[in-house]
């Protein structure tokens, strides 16, 4: 059992520390008592300042992050803790504040969650960010999708793709983009990635900003590997945002 996963059975063990970086006191009543009921020890900070130095003093495992702080942009915390750690950050947003979590994301937080939110989410975005930072992206090969008698299985090592029917894989051809686009939502599965970190990966820094493609892309992976294109179930869009793939085998 990862620390995720322990944190979010509620074993009842302190296994993962938190940092919560939020004003409002509400909030932060809020998530001490329903991270703490659940294994995660939470530490608290106010201001941006606060943070830095709970952040230096006594890095956390993770830490939830408000933007909009009383003395600057979260986004500042960000950018500092990519200086010298990978340690995972999920960022808590207002909703409308699109460009904001974007540009947080690009800066390298992990994932973000829009106020409000339960806390099944709240602790799905913890567990897959946790997890990652613990085993590396690059750590897996093959991931597989599964459910109601339809899936799809990917081999990074091979460049091979199943669909799965009924019982029945049948080999899918992808176009060398197509697999690419797959193995990048796939190497951050249940992570969002931003459609400029996913345009750079695929198709390099000067592509940034084609956010048609990605459109174009989906649509065709989507059309290749979902039961129901129209209605998504594992390539999801996150409107203004990205893309995130989920329901992984496993998670
Ligand atoms: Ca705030």
């Amino acid at each position: 059992m990862n620390i995720g996963d322990a944190a979010a059975a509620g074993g009842g063990a302190m296994l993962a520390r938190i940092l919560v970086v939020e004003d409002e006191l509400q909030i932060r009543r809020f998530l001490r008592t329903a991270l703490g009921s659940r294994g995660f020890e939470v530490e608290e900070a106010d201001t941006l300042a606060a943070a830095r130095l709970q952040c230096t003093a006594r890095p956390p495992d993770v830490i939830l992050l408000d933007l909009g702080l009383p003395d600057g942009d979260g986004i500042e915390l960000v950018r500092e803790v990519r200086g010298w750690s990978n340690l995972p950050i999920v960022v808590l947003s207002a909703r409308g504040q699109e460009t904001d979590k974007v540009a947080a994301l690009d800066a390298g937080a992990d994932d973000y969650l829009t106020k409000p939110f339960g806390v099944p989410e709240l602790l799905a975005r913890l567990r897959v960010a946790l997890r990652h930072a613990r085993r590396g992206a690059d750590a897996e090969a093959t991931w597989s999708w599964s459910g109601d008698g339809h899936g799809f299985r990917l081999d990074a090592t091979r460049h091979l793709c199943w669909r799965c029917e009924a019982g029945t894989e049948t080999e899918v051809r992808l176009t060398p983009t197509e697999f690419r686009v797959l193995l990048c939502l796939a190497r951050h599965h249940g992570k969002v990635l931003t459609h400029t970190q996913l345009l750079r990966e695929v198709w390099g820094p000067q592509h940034d900003g084609d956010v048609a493609y990605l459109r174009v892309y989906l649509g065709q992976l989507r059309q290749k590997l979902e039961p129901e294109p129209a209605r998504p179930r594992w390539l999801l869009t996150e409107p203004g945002v990205g893309y995130r793939l989920v329901g992984a085998d496993g998670d």
